[in-house]
C-alpha cells in the first residue's frame, strides 16, 4: 500500500502510532467501548435480547393494526420482521461481538454500515431503498439496547483484542469525543474542526495525539490502514514505511521519557526566578478528570465546562441532569479536589456544543442564544444548576463562572439569580457558602473594552482567549477554512488581554486566563509579562507550563513585555515574544 502524507491542524501532542479505525456518522452515534473476554457473552446475549424484543414490538403492532388500516402498513411490518430475521442482522453482529469484542451497540452499527455501502452499489432502485428499512430496523434495536444496563468498558491493556486504534472520521463532536475517555482510542484524525473547537479542547484533555482539518482523511484512509499522527505537528502519515515507522516509534519514546521528567516537578512551588509565586490551575470537563488534575500539581480547577455533564444524555431519564445528580458531579469535584478551589463555570452550552445533538436551529450559533444568553432564556435550567453548584460549596471552595457576559444588564440579572437561588436554599434548609465568588469570563471583545463595568461588580475575572480570539478576529473556532487565520499573538488580542489583567489587579481582583493560550508554553512568559499570575489549562500541560515558569525572570520579562504591547507588526511581536526573557 502506499505511503501518503496529510497535513492539518495540530490539536493534542504526543505521537500515536495504530491501526486506522473509520467511524461512520452513525457510528458515532452510539457508545463504543470494547468488552473484556468474560464479558463476551454477557454482551452477545444482550444483542440477542434486544432483538428478541423488537421482533415482539413488531408482531404486537401486527396483532393491534385496525382492521381497515392501510395494507402498506402490514406490508412494512413484515419488511421489518424479514430483515431483523435475517443473519446479516441478527447474527453477523454477534460475531463482530466475538471476534472484535465491540460492545453491542458498536457490533451492530459496523455491520449496518458494511451492508449500507453494498446497498449503495446496487443499481435497481427498489433494492437500494431498502437500504432506508435497514437504517430503521437497526434503529429500533438500538433504541432497545440504550434501555438496557451497559457494561463497563474494559481496561486499556495490550491484550491482543485491544489493536491500538486510530479513530478516523469526518467530524467528531465534543459529546461523541467525551465518550471515548475510557480509551479504546489511541488517537484522533477528523477531516474538518479548528484548534480551539470543544472536540479538539476534549481531545487535548485526553492527553491523547489528534489532528484536525485534514480535509479528505476520511476518505483516503482505509480501515485498518497503518496510521501515525504526528499530534505537535499536525501531520498524519499513512501506510509509513518501515524506516518512517521506526523514527516516529523512536520520537515517540523520546517524548515520553521528557514528560516523566518532568513529574518530578510536581510539587515543585510554581515561584518564577525573582520570586513570583503564580497560581497553576485545571482545566476539567467531568469530576472524573480530578484525580489526574492533581497527579499534575494543579493547585485547584480553574474552569469547570459543566456543560459536559449536560451532553450525550440519550437514554437517560431526564434529557437535563436534575438538581440533585448535578450536585452530586460538582461535589464529587469538590471533594476529589480536597480543599483547593473548584471554579465551576455555569452552563455554556450553544455554538459547538448543542445541547442535543438535534439542535441547529440558530442561524449563526457562535453569535446566537449561547452560554448565559441561554441560561437568562431558560429561568428554571439556571436556578436548577445555580441550587445545585452552591449546596457544593458546602463541601468545600467553590467559585462561580459566568460565561459570555457583554451586558451590564446580564450580569445584574445573572446576580439576582445568584440571589434567588440562595433565597431558595435557605428555604429549602440547604447549607452553601453564602460569600462565594462570583466571576465573570472575560470572552467577548466588548467585555474587554468595558472592564469598570465588570470589576465593579465580580469578585473575580477569567479570561476566554478561545472565544475573545474568535469574536475578536472573526473566525469561527470551528471551521478549518479559516483557522490559520488563528493568531493569539495578533496586536488587537494582546491589548485586550492585557487591558483585562491591569484593570482587574487595579481593582484589587484576581485575573486568570483558562482559554487554550494559558497552556501553550511559547506564551507563559508574554501572559507572565503582562501581569497575569493565574493560569488554567489541561493538567497535561500544567507541569510543562510551570518548568517554563521556574525559568523566567519577570525583573526582565515585564519591560520587555511592555514593548511588545506598543508593537503593531505581527513580525516583530512574535520575534520579540520567542526572545522574551533572554
Ligand atoms: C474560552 O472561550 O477561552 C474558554 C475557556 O471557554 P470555552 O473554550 O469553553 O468556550
Ligand atoms: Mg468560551
Amino acid at each position: 500500500m502506499a505511503s501518503f502524507t496529510l497535513h492539518g491542524i495540530p490539536v493534542s501532542r504526543g505521537i500515536a502510532i495504530g491501526r486506522a479505525h473509520l467511524l461512520t456518522p452513525a457510528a458515532l452515534d452510539v457508545k463504543h467501548y470494547l468488552v473484556p473476554e468474560e464479558q463476551l457473552e454477557a454482551e452477545v446475549k444482550r444483542l440477542q435480547d434486544a432483538i428478541a424484543e423488537v421482533h415482539r414490538g413488531l408482531q404486537a403492532l401486527w396483532t393491534d393494526l385496525p382492521r381497515d388500516a392501510p395494507t402498506e402498513l402490514g406490508a412494512f411490518i413484515d419488511v421489518h420482521a424479514l430483515i431483523l430475521s435475517d443473519p446479516l442482522i441478527s447474527e453477523a453482529p454477534l460475531d463482530i461481538i466475538r471476534s472484535r469484542h465491540y460492545n453491542a451497540e458498536w457490533a451492530l452499527v459496523t455491520q449496518i454500515d458494511e451492508l449500507s455501502a453494498q446497498f449503495d452499489e446496487i443499481e435497481d432502485e427498489y433494492l437500494r431503498e431498502r437500504k432506508a428499512d435497514i437504517q430503521q430496523v437497526a434503529e429500533r434495536v438500538l433504541k432497545v439496547l440504550m434501555g438496557t444496563a451497559q457494561l463497563q468498558p474494559a481496561p486499556v491493556t495490550t491484550d491482543a483484542y485491544q489493536p491500538q486504534m486510530i479513530v478516523v472520521a469526518h467530524d467528531i463532536s465534543p459529546a461523541d469525543m467525551l465518550q471515548f475517555r475510557d480509551r479504546s482510542f489511541i488517537g484522533f484524525v477528523t477531516d474538518v474542526g479548528g484548534q480551539n473547537s470543544h472536540t479538539a479542547i476534549v481531545a487535548r484533555s485526553l492527553d491523547i495525539p489528534a489532528a484536525v482539518g485534514m480535509s479528505q482523511a476520511s476518505q483516503l484512509i482505509e480501515q485498518d490502514d497503518w496510521v501515525i499522527i504526528d499530534g505537535d505537528a499536525g501531520v498524519v502519515i499513512a501506510n509509513p514505511s518501515p524506516l518512517v515507522l521506526e523514527q516516529y516509534r523512536a520520537r515517540q519514546v523520546t517524548l515520553q521519557k521528557a514528560r516523566k521528567k518532568l513529574l518530578k516537578l510536581k510539587k515543585t512551588p510554581a515561584i518564577t526566578l525573582d520570586g513570583t509565586p503564580i497560581t497553576l490551575l485545571a482545566n476539567i470537563e467531568l469530576p472524573d478528570d480530578c484525580p489526574g488534575a492533581l497527579e499534575q500539581g494543579a493547585a485547584g480547577v480553574g474552569l469547570f465546562r459543566s456543560e459536559f455533564l449536560f451532553m450525550g444524555r440519550a437514554g437517560h431519564a431526564h434529557r437535563i441532569p436534575t438538581e440533585d445528580e448535578q450536585f452530586e458531579q460538582y461535589r464529587k469535584a469538590v471533594v476529589a479536589m480536597k480543599g483547593r478551589p473548584v471554579t465551576i463555570r455555569t452552563l455554556d452550552i450553544g455554538a459547538d456544543k448543542p445541547l442535543d445533538q438535534t439542535e441547529h436551529t440558530a442561524l449563526n450559533p457562535a453569535l446566537g442564544l449561547r452560554a448565559i444568553r441561554y441560561c437568562l432564556a431558560e429561568p428554571q435550567l439556571f436556578l436548577t444548576q445555580l441550587r445545585a453548584i452552591l449546596r457544593a460549596s458546602a463541601y468545600g471552595k467553590v467559585r462561580l463562572l459566568i460565561p459570555m457576559l457583554a451586558h451590564a444588564f446580564e450580569i445584574d440579572q445573572s446576580l439576582a439569580m445568584i440571589e434567588q437561588a440562595k433565597a431558595q436554599l435557605r428555604e429549602a434548609g440547604h447549607k452553601f457558602d453564602e460569600k462565594v465568588d462570583v466571576g465573570a469570563m472575560i470572552e467577548i471583545p466588548a467585555a474587554a473594552l468595558a472592564l469598570p463595568m465588570f470589576v465593579r461588580r465580580m469578585n473575580f475575572l477569567s479570561i476566554g482567549t478561545n472565544d475573545l480570539i474568535q469574536y475578536t478576529l472573526a473566525i469561527d473556532r470551528v471551521d478549518y477554512e479559516v483557522a490559520h487565520l488563528y493568531n493569539p499573538l495578533h496586536p488587537a488580542i494582546l491589548q485586550l488581554i492585557a487591558m483585562t489583567i491591569s484593570a482587574g489587579h487595579k481593582a484589587g481582583i484576581d485575573v486568570a486566563v483558562c482559554g487554550e493560550m494559558a497552556g501553550d508554553v511559547k506564551l507563559t512568559r508574554l501572559l507572565l509579562g503582562m501581569g497575569l499570575r493565574e493560569f488554567s489549562m489541561h493538567p497535561a500541560q500544567l507541569l510543562a507550563v510551570k518548568q517554563e515558569i521556574l525559568a523566567s525572570d519577570l525583573t526582565k520579562i515585564t519591560p520587555q513585555t511592555r514593548k511588545i504591547l506598543r508593537a503593531m507588526e505581527p513580525a516583530e511581536i512574535a520575534e520579540a515574544v520567542e526572545r522574551l526573557g533572554v
